[in-house]
């Protein structure tokens, strides 16, 4: 077991196919105790049921930086630490540059950058005062070639955002032995995009991916345990490309 005795927080947990969920189980098939932080209507107490009775769900706005305080608060007094926090919670909207309204901007950026932030701030005390933690980062390959498959430029902004974030929280806290690490998924087969793949692109994105099959949550997952957990030890302020190769730089 690479995680026994170790406390995971996730947000946008709750979604049974999304990357967060399965990270939660191969964290917790590892040893980990989870939280899954996710909105009221997600059922983030459910999703956390559905991988054992030591797990807990805990409902948190990540773009509220006091809903991300309290959450980091109920894990603390709950679960008892704080090890690894894995940033996962965002949203996307397929639009181009010049239909990007205000609204459009604040949602997408709050959920990705803006909580990452809030919720890097709740938990980096209590991972300072135990001199160790792995703070995980969702970016996207969105961030990297400039637009993924189905986000519009803001999303792109955002995710290049969280990369930055992490780049710079990493080299802030190594001192305290605190990682921070980013991941870039290319396209993952979640609700996020589901029926949303044209019939008609799927052969040309396929394409595009050396490994010839687009991801599973599962694909994603496996890297977060590796960052997670001592195995990646010496490990800060990387991104980590999960893309099937379709993107190689
Ligand atoms: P998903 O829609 O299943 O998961 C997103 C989760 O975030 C949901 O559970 C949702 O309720 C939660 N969420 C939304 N707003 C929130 C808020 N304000 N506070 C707390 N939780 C909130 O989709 P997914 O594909 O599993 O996405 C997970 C992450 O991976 C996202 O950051 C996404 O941008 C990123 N990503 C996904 C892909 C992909 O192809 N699926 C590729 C690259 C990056």
């Amino acid at each position: 077991m690479l995680l026994k005795d170790k406390v995971a927080v996730i947000t946008g947990g709750a979604g049974l196919n999304g990357l967060g969920f399965a990270s939660a189980r191969m964290l917790a098939a590892q040893g980990a105790r989870v939280a899954i932080l996710d909105l009221a209507g997600a059922n983030p107490a459910g999703a956390a049921a559905e991988l054992g009775p030591q797990h807990i769900g805990v409902v948190a706005d990540v773009t509220d930086k006091a809903s991300c305080e309290a959450a980091a608060q109920e894990v603390l007094r709950r679960l008892g630490r704080i090890d690894i926090l894995l940033n996962n919670a965002g949203i996307t909207q397929p639009r181009k540059t010049l239909d990007i309204t205000a609204a459009d901007y604040d949602a997408v950026l709050d959920v990705s950058l803006r909580g990452t932030l809030y919720m890097s701030q709740a938990v980096v005390p209590a991972m300072q005062a135990q001199k160790s933690g792995s703070i995980v980062c969702i970016s996207s390959v969105s961030a990297q070639r400039g637009g993924g498959i189905l986000g519009g430029p803001h999303y792109s902004a955002a995710k290049a955002g969280v990369l930055g974030l992490a780049r710079a929280m990493a080299r802030e806290y190594g001192a305290d032995n605190i990682r921070v690490n980013s991941l870039t998924p290319g396209l993952i087969a979640t609700d996020i995009n589901k029926g949303k793949i044209p019939e008609d692109r799927r052969a040309g994105i396929l394409e595009q991916i050396p490994l010839g099959r687009i991801g599973d949550p599962d694909d994603v997952a496996g890297c977060v345990v590796f960052l997670a957990s001592d195995l990646s030890k010496y490990l800060t302020g990387v991104t980590l490309d999960v893309n099937g190769g379709m993107l190689i730089h």
